[in-house]
Order: C-alpha cells, then sequence, then structure tokens
C-alpha cells in the first residue's frame, strides 16, 4: 500500500468534516486511527471512559470507510501494536510508504509531542492545522492574552459575544446585561425531579470493545455497569435534543445546585459527546439560542448555557495553549498531601464525598459543582498534590481530555497555577455544602463544628487552610472577607484547628505518620 499523506484522527477528533477541513483526498491520502494501551494506562483511566472513546472510535471508522476514505485502524488486540501513539504512527508511516504526515492540533501537549517525534522518526514532513472545532484558535487566545495583568474569563465572554453575534442587540447585550449569575444561585430543594436524561445501551460495537479491554486493559478503575454515553454523531445529536427540550429551561436555576442521588440535574451531559466532537460548539449554542427566541427557554438559562460553551470552554483552552506544557508541574501553594484512597473507592463516612466519588465511579460523570466544591474543594483544602489530583481527574471522567482537565483542575480547583484562571481560591467550608445541598443532614459529622473527632471535615481543612495560607492571600483584595475571622481568632483556637487538621490528614493518608507528603 502506498499513500501520499498519512493524516492521523486522534480519538478525540470525531468530527466528520475534518478530513475535508485537512484538504485530504479520498484517492491518495490514508487516515490512520490507532487503540494504544498508554492511553488508558499511563494515567489510570475510567472503564467507561475507556470504552466511550473506544467504541466511538470505531464507529467512526466505520463511517469513514462508508464514505469512501481509506483508514488504517490499529485495534487494541493487534499482535504488532506498541501500544504509543509515537509507535503507531512511524509504524504505519513505513507501512504505507507516507511522505507526508498530517493532522489536527491534538488536545494534550504530550500527543503533539509524541506526534512530532514519530514524523522526524519516520523522515517524512509534518503539517499541523489548528482543531477547526473550536471557535478560538490558540494564535487568538495568545492575542487577546497578551499584555493583560489578569487572564479574567468574563472579559474573554464578552468579546467572544461581541465577535461572534451571539446574544447581542447591536452592541448591548440582549436583556440589558452579560449575565445573570444572580438567578443562577438556586438551591434545589423546592424544585420537582430533574427529568431523566436518555439512555444510551451498549450496542455491539461498545460491547466488542468491553471484550477486549477485559483481554488488553484488566484492572482498570470505576464500575463498567451503566454505560449510558452517545458514541455516534446520531446519538449525541439525540441527546442534544434531549436536553434542549427537558433541562435547558431550567439550566441556569440549579446550575450551582447540589442533591444527593440527582446525579445530573438540570446539566446538559453533553461534555463527552463535545470533546470527542461528535457535536460543534456551533450548532449547539444556535440551538440554545433558538430555544431562547421560540421562548422555549428563559434568559437567564440560555445566557448561563452559552457562557460555559463560548466562555469557560474555549477560555479554558486557550489558558492550556498559552501557559505551555509546563502549566501542569505547578504547585502554586505548595501542597504535597498524598490522594485519599476513598477517591478511587468512594468508601468514606463524609456523605457529600462518598455520593459524588460514587457517583463518578459508577457513571464517569459528576456535575461541575459537585468536581468543583466537592471533590475538587476537598483536595485544596486538605493540601492533596496537585499532579495527583490532575490525574485523578483526567483519568476518571468520560469527558476528560488534558487541555480541559488540567486548567479546570489544577487551576481553577486547586489554585496551584498562581491565579491563571481563578483570582482566588474556590475553598469553602461545609456550610456552603449545606446550604447547596441536602448532604450534610444525612451525614455522620457535625457541619456546625469546626474541630475534634465529629467535625465536619471540611469546617476543619477549611479554617487550617486559611491560617496556612493567611500571608499568601493577606494581599488578595477578595480574600478579605474570609480572612477577617481567621484575624479575630484567638491562639487556641487556632491550634485547636491546626491539630484537628494534622490528625485528619493522617487517618485519611493524606499524610504519613511523620508528617510526610501534607
Ligand atoms: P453543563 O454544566 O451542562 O455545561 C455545558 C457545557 O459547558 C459542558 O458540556 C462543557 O462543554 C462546557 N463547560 C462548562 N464549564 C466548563 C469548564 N469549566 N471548562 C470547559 N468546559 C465547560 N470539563 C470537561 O469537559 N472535561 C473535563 O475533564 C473537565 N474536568 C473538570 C475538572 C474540574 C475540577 C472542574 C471544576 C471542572 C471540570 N470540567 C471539565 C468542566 C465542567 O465541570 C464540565 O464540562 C461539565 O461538568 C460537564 O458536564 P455537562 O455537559 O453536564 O455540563
Ligand atoms: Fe460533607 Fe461536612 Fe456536610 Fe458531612 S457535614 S456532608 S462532610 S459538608
Amino acid at each position: 500500500m502506498r499513500c501520499d499523506r498519512l493524516a492521523v484522527v486522534f480519538g478525540d477528533q470525531l468530527d466528520r468534516a475534518l478530513p475535508e477541513d485537512m484538504g485530504l483526498s479520498k484517492g491518495s491520502d490514508i487516515i490512520l486511527m490507532a487503540e494504544v494501551r498508554s492511553e488508558s494506562e499511563g494515567v489510570p483511566s475510567h472503564r467507561l471512559r475507556t470504552a466511550l472513546f473506544l467504541s466511538a472510535m470505531r464507529h467512526h471508522a466505520e463511517w469513514l470507510r462508508g464514505q469512501g476514505w481509506r483508514v488504517e485502524y490499529v485495534a487494541l488486540s493487534d499482535a504488532d501494536n506498541t501500544h504509543s501513539f509515537r509507535g503507531e504512527i512511524a509504524r504505519a508511516c513505513g507501512r504505507v510508504r507516507a511522505s507526508r504526515l498530517a493532522a489536527a492540533r491534538p488536545g494534550d501537549h504530550r500527543v503533539l509531542a509524541e506526534l512530532e517525534e514519530a514524523a522526524e522518526q519516520a523522515g517524512v514532513d509534518l503539517t499541523v492545522i489548528e482543531d477547526p472545532h473550536f471557535l478560538t484558535t490558540p494564535d487568538d487566545f495568545g492575542q487577546w492574552a497578551h499584555g493583560r495583568k489578569q487572564l479574567v474569563m468574563e472579559y474573554f465572554y464578552r468579546e467572544q459575544r461581541k465577535r461572534l453575534g451571539i446574544l447581542m442587540e447591536g452592541s448591548k447585550p440582549v436583556g440589558g446585561a452579560w449575565n445573570f449569575d444572580k438567578e443562577n444561585r438556586g438551591a434545589f430543594r423546592s424544585a420537582p425531579r430533574a427529568p431523566e436524561p436518555p439512555r444510551f445501551k451498549p450496542d455491539s460495537v461498545t460491547r466488542a470493545v468491553f471484550k477486549d479491554m477485559e483481554a488488553q486493559l484488566p484492572g482498570l478503575p470505576g464500575f463498567a455497569d451503566a454505560f449510558n454515553w452517545p458514541v455516534t454523531r446520531e446519538q449525541a445529536l439525540q441527546a442534544l435534543d434531549d436536553f434542549i427540550e427537558h433541562r435547558l429551561p431550567r439550566f441556569g436555576d440549579f446550575q450551582d445546585a447540589m442533591w444527593l442521588g440527582e446525579r445530573t440535574l438540570y446539566h446538559a451531559l453533553l461534555s463527552p459527546a463535545l470533546n470527542l466532537k461528535l457535536l460543534d460548539p456551533r450548532e449547539v449554542v444556535d440551538r440554545a439560542v433558538k430555544a431562547y427566541e421560540d421562548g422555549h427557554a428563559p434568559l437567564n438559562s440560555v445566557e448561563g448555557f452559552v457562557r460555559q460553551i463560548i466562555g469557560w470552554r474555549e477560555f479554558i483552552r486557550g489558558v492550556y495553549w498559552f501557559e505551555g506544557a509546563a502549566y501542569a508541574e505547578r504547585n502554586g501553594l505548595g501542597h504535597h498531601g498524598r490522594l485519599p484512597a476513598f477517591y478511587w473507592t468512594g468508601q468514606t463516612d463524609m456523605a457529600c464525598m462518598a455520593d459524588a466519588i460514587s457517583g463518578v465511579l459508577e457513571t464517569g460523570y459528576a456535575h461541575h459543582i459537585s468536581r468543583l466544591m466537592v471533590t475538587g474543594n476537598f483536595a485544596l483544602i486538605a493540601g492533596i498534590d496537585p499532579k495527583a489530583v490532575s490525574e485523578w481527574y483526567l483519568g476518571m471522567y468520560v469527558d476528560g481530555v488534558d487541555w480541559v482537565t488540567l486548567p479546570n483542575t489544577l487551576g481553577m480547583a486547586l489554585h496551584a497555577d498562581g491565579g491563571v484562571v481563578g483570582t482566588k481560591p474556590y475553598a469553602a467550608s461545609g456550610k456552603y455544602i449545606d446550604r447547596m445541598s441536602n448532604a450534610c443532614g444525612q451525614c455522620r459529622y457535625s457541619v456546625e463544628q469546626r474541630a475534634g473527632e465529629n467535625a465536619c471535615p471540611f469546617n476543619t481543612f477549611y479554617w487550617d487552610f486559611l491560617i496556612r495560607h493567611e500571608k499568601r492571600f493577606a494581599k488578595n483584595t477578595r480574600m478579605k472577607m474570609m480572612l477577617k475571622h481567621v484575624e479575630r481568632m484567638g491562639r487556641d483556637e487556632r491550634v485547636e484547628i491546626t491539630v484537628s487538621a494534622g490528625k485528619l490528614r493522617k487517618r485519611m493518608g493524606i499524610t504519613d505518620r511523620s508528617g510526610a507528603g501534607g
């Protein structure tokens, strides 16, 4: 076999228009797709995440072939599989005697480096185009970010709205305000149950993937029983229809809510389909805006949703490429604690954490507030190593891809980037969780206590966090209110909290007996 160009399509690049966007020719070019073990084992990847990627890839390869594209597909079980992208790209270059290599920008610094190394190893020219899925290129973002003291998402978002003409009346935002956050902080208490999202049971392709995984990838974390994610574009469009019809109208009201047992609330559940590129952000936003124009969904919901897609999602990706590969190594708060074992089992007597983690183990999903204010907040205030936490998030969520997981985890949740993604840490005590959910009423800890055996660990760690970082945050005006309470604390109270936090850290395995790791 011989070809002019070998075009690599990675597992999160399943956009059907991509071959045309890359200028490929059905006659002379070949598309390479490869299932490699390193992507599931390098950072342990949830069974459902692995199955979703592989099933969607196999469906996509079949679709491409049906359209007349030549596809070289390397399966997990192929005897010669080197199980790394570098190895498979270099091997395929030789096999199809490619004279050129092409790809769209991958979603991970490491994969881009592997692509470049493979091209060098094979001695072929490499062309990397920008991924057309996104609304903003890294260069566009770089120009916006250049020279700014602080990268504030809200300003980026407003420029996106103006540039793209979304929810605008001339130069003014529709409804007279850029955001309706104040209307979007409803607790769930008095609301009706959220409608059940649609089910996407494993089809024959997904079942075959699970079989291959049993043989090739034993021992991955998470449960496999509840596979329920779209694996084709057609299914992704059904998921989009369902969200617009049934959950978008109340998305805004309950965007920040939490409730034990209600794992999805009014959220979209579209991140896996978006990140695999089964859906395009433009069509998702168009559908939401149309729902507003048709009177089906109110402005606070539609604006809130649009902000997530054209604001946060693009901003986070901009930060990822702008900050470079060294971003992953940042540890601005000097946290070195170990990730407690209960992040892998859900077995903890903290009701909020047990619910959040067991949800992730069962479904590979949690909504934003659960990720940020429960599992993320805990890791931040307990002082856990940002790298260990970021890797857990990357592997354990079905929508995990480095460009989006890393800045959200290391930056937004852990404030380890020195304040690039957020101007202040999202640190909160148990009181916040009590206000926004029903978890504390079902917990063995007392959300009223700050120190001692029965005190809510979120309280103990929260106050300990503020005590430990009091000097660091003294000049941060957004932290003033929080630190005022610490300033007023007497010496005995501080010592009691510090001692309690130290004991908790040891009991949870965050530090060892000597205190190392904290
Ligand atoms: P909804 O709440 O319904 O939001 C709609 C869409 O907006 C999402 O599908 C997503 O595409 C986009 N969006 C919303 N917030 C963000 C954000 N902060 N960054 C990027 N996109 C956003 N998102 C991922 O896609 N992959 C991840 O690996 C990921 N890891 C995260 C880790 C942490 C610690 C935190 C705090 C957030 C993370 N997020 C991640 C962002 C966000 O939590 C998820 O996008 C969202 O929960 C996905 O569920 P949904 O589709 O129901 O979202
Ligand atoms: Fe979580 Fe504390 Fe509430 Fe228990 S008391 S559910 S640990 S916030």
